[in-house]
Order: C-alpha cells, then structure tokens, then sequence
C-alpha cells in the first residue's frame, strides 16, 4: 500500500504542498483538510455590486527574486498568464511609495539622486544614511530587534520612521519587538556577508537557482514591481483547488481538525470530529499556536515552542469612492507609529490595479488598520465593532488623502491573529522545534506562514520545501 500524506490547512501553504506532492513521478496519497469551508485562508476577494474587485486580505505579489520567479512559475503551471495583471516598473504604483508624517504625505526617494537631494521627513538627505551602514561594523548578537539593528546601521531617523513604517506595513507589528534575523534575513546576511546592507544587497543579488519561463523573462524585462490577477488573487487557490481535485487529491472543506496522535506503527491519526484519518506523514501549514493544541502528550516540548509563536490582529477597511481623485499616484502610504497608532497604511488600489475598478468609475483604496492600539482594545476585551474600524478607515481617508466625501461601498473584516510576530529570537523556536523532529523522529513537517516568511511567495515556497522533504528530493531542484 502506498504512503499516505496528510496535509493539514488549505491556505496557499497547504495547497502549494499538496499541489508540489501531487506532481511527484511517484506522487503519496494525499488528503487535504480544510477546517473551513473555503480554501485559500487570509488570501481572499469579493466582488462589488459594480463588478470592482475587492481584496480582504494580501492584494499583490513581488516578482522579484527566486521566490518570485518560483511564484511566476507555479501561475504559468495552472495555465493562469492570461489572468496576470502586472504593475510594470515605469508605472506611478511601480515608482511612488509614501509616508504619512507630520501631517503630509512625503515621497520615499528612489534611485541614486533621490538619495542625494534633501528628502523630507527625513532632516538629511538618505545618502548619509548609506555612509553610515558602510562604515559601522558588523554587530556581534545572534539577533537583534528590527529597530536597533536600523538604528546602529542606518541612524534612528531611518529606524524610527522608515523601518518602524515598513515592519507595521508587512507584519501589522513593532519594530522594537520585531526581530531583523527572521522578519528581513536578507538585510541580517547582508551584514553578516559583507558587513554592510548596501554591499550586501548589491553584492549578494541574483544568487539561487535561476528559473526560466515566458512570464518570468516578461516580468524581468518589464521590472514588474508585483502583479495580481484579474479576478482577484483567490483565483490562485482557486486554480491549485481545480488542479488537486483533477491529479486525485483528496481536498477535505469545513473538517477542522481537532487532534493528533501517534499510533504504535508511527503512524498518525488525525481526528476530525466525529471520524479520523490515518497518515504516514502529517504537513502542518496551520498556524504554529493552533498546531500546538492539537498535538500529542510525546510532543509536548514541541508544542510549547510552538506556542510561543503568536500573531496579531489587522482590521481591513475596503473603500470605493465614486467620482474621487487622489492627492498622488502611487501604490499607497505608511504610517509610522509615531504619527498614528490607528492607521497602519492605506494602499491605492485603483492606481496599481485599474482593470479591477469594476463598471462604475470609482477609487478603490484599502485603510489597513493594528497595531498597539488594537492590541490594547482586544487585550481590554473591547467590543470591536465594524463602525469603529469603517469611522477611522473613513477619517483617515479623510485627513490624509482629503478624501472628506462619504464612500460609495465599504467592507469592513477584523482578521484575528492573522499575521504571525517573528520576535526576537524566533530563529531559537525554529531551531529547537527543527531538532526536537529530527530528535524523535516524528513524521511531521511545518510550512506556512509561522516560520519564515509571511509574505505569499514565501509561504508558496514553504508548502513547495516541506513537499520535497517529504517525497526525499533536493528542494532546490
Ligand atoms: C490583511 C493581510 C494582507 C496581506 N497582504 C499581503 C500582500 O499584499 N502580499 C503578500 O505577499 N502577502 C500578504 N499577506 C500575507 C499572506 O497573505 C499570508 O501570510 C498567507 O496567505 C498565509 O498563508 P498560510 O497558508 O500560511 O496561512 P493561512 O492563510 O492562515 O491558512 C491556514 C489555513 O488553515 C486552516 N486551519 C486552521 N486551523 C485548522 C484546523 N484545526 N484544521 C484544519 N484547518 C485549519 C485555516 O482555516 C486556513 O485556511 C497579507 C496577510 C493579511 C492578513
């Protein structure tokens, strides 16, 4: 009888395992469990009453890098080009990114002669920032928070503007708690490499394997920023869902798993309410702290490293304005903690994505709202009402793009614990998780987005290596 794999979870790591098991030569049975009844997790898109598409949760995907590559690759495999929607590198979302501070919205320089001239908020021109990152030496700790890292090697005006915006714009978190190694390892190796983070982004580019395909060479030549498609990014696990059920994976919907345990054969039994599954070997592309409840007493040190890897909250605010212009073109603002507890950013989504505006000319903007400020209501057990997070949506909207008219359509949704924290010494959890496997011997694998990468790319690429861990073949083939 051939090996049964169970893969548990079907957000893009799940369906990326599952999809990268399914077209090995000799592939495993594999059963996929969803506890919900939809797939694709955080990633999801809904449509208006005009057509516009709206998206809940991530809105863009980077083509740069192998993972990008990886990612082009795979949307090229489901037959999906056609659908690509790419922001090329000459377009105004391409080229304009934003902070919002001291009540203006101030553009983020680019190239060599942005980083020359005087580029308010920040009191000196970015060149001086770059000396400095040249002339300090490497630093000695095993990790260090995203802030003081900054602060070292590029001042505490970049750290506390610049990365403070960026560690609240990709993780919804505080870059005081935030670890470099494991939120920015390429910024950590960087240093480690070369001593310094220019040298080492200039030095250190274009290393791993170099995939090829039509869409990857497109999406180069056009130094595509990141891309969507146009029914939304959920036409992805859309596309994976149709390619699993036609290779004969069996995708399980609204059959949350409720515990795990391990037989005298070594084999698992997945409980699911009121029936259960066998499994040679389990993939985990649930989140960690989930993970860790339903694991047996054996694994018990396991689930308490696990355990410690927690996420945040971030309420997404859907705006659709009918007949609005914006201040400025771009892909959109941050907001440093400094200026704004509330507001994490506001993405302009028309300007990057205008095939999606729908039938009725309309803006589309997305206010991203967490931090410490939603961390305080939820730990104060607050009632988090739908008005509260539209009002504030709607006054920043208002403050900082002028937009003082009420919108035309507004969705409102509170993602609990979505975006997990890599805090300082999130590379120790890792690595005494990694060791208490490999120790035991357990028949298990962990992907998603708990353990080194959130962004989609990244948790493609975890779901893509825990499948190759699993079939016993070279990951980086
Ligand atoms: C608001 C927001 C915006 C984002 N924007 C971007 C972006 O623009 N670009 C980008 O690259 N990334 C973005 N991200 C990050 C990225 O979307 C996520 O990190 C990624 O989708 C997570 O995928 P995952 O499969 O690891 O986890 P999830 O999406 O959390 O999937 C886990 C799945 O497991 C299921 N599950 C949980 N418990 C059980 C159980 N007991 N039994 C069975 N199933 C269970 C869940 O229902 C879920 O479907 C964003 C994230 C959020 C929340």
């Amino acid at each position: 009888m051939g090996r049964t794999v169970v893969v548990l979870g079907g957000g893009i790591s799940g369906l990326a395992a599952s999809y990268y098991l399914s077209r090995a030569p000799c592939a495993p049975k594999v059963v996929l469990v969803e506890g919900s009844e939809r797939l694709g997790g955080w990633i999801r898109s809904v449509r208006g009453p005009d057509g516009a598409v709206f998206e809940l949760g991530p809105r863009g995907i980077r083509p740069a890098g192998a993972l990008g590559a990886r990612t082009l690759l795979l949307v090229s495999e489901l037959g999906l080009d056609s659908e690509v929607l790419p922001v090329r590198g000459d377009h105004p979302a391409a080229q304009n990114r934003f902070l919002y501070v001291g009540g203006a919205l101030h553009a983020l320089p680019s190239g060599i002669r942005g980083l020359l001239r005087p580029s308010p908020p920040f009191s000196k021109p970015l060149f001086w920032a770059g000396l400095r990152d040249l002339t300090t030496p490497r630093g000695k700790d095993p990790d260090e928070t995203v802030h003081s890292f900054a602060q070292r090697r590029l001042g505490s005006e970049v750290a506390s503007l610049a990365m403070d915006s960026l560690c609240r714009g990709v993780f919804a978190g505080n870059s005081r708690e935030l670890s470099v190694r494991s939120c920015f390892p390429s910024l950590f190796q960087a240093e480690q490499t070369h001593r310094s983070i220019l040298l080492g982004l200039l030095l250190g580019a274009g290393r791993g394997p170099q995939l090829d395909s039509a869409l990857i060479r497109q999406a180069r030549a056009e130094r595509w920023s990141q891309w969507s498609l146009r029914g939304g990014l959920e036409t992805l696990p859309q596309a994976l869902n149709a390619h699993l059920t036609s290779r004969g994976v069996s995708v399980l919907q609204g059959q949350p798993v409720c515990g795990l345990s391990l037989q005298a054969e070594g084999r698992w039994k997945v409980s699911l309410g009121d029936s259960s599954l066998e499994a040679d070997h389990i993939i985990s592309a649930i989140p960690a702290s989930v993970l860790s409840k339903l694991l047996p007493a054996e694994a018990a040190p396991l689930a308490r490293a696990l355990s410690t890897i927690t996420a945040v909250s971030v309420a997404v605010v859907n705006l659709q304005y009918r007949g609005a212009r914006l201040p400025v073109q771009g892909f959109g603002h941050l907001v440093p903690s400094s200026e704004d507890p509330v507001i994490l950013g506001i993405v302009y989504d028309s300007v990057a994505f205008p095939e999606q505006d729908g039938s009725s000319p309309g803006l589309r903007l997305t206010v991203m709202l967490g931090g410490s400020w939603l961390q305080t209501l939820e730990a104060r057990g607050c009632v988090l009402s739908q008005e509260l997070f539209q009002q504030e949506a709607e006054k920043a909207a208002a403050t900082q793009l002028g937009l003082n008219e009420p919108p035309s359509h507004c969705l409102v949704h509170l993602h609990k614990n979505s975006i997990p924290q890599y805090t300082l010494g999130h590379w120790q959890k890792l690595e005494s998780a990694a060791q208490f496997l490999a120790a035991q011997k357990l028949p298990l694998t962990l992907a998603g987005a708990s353990y080194e990468g959130v962004a989609v790319n990244d948790c493609i690429e975890s779901g893509r290596q825990a499948a190759a861990r699993v079939l016993g073949t070279e990951p980086n083939s």
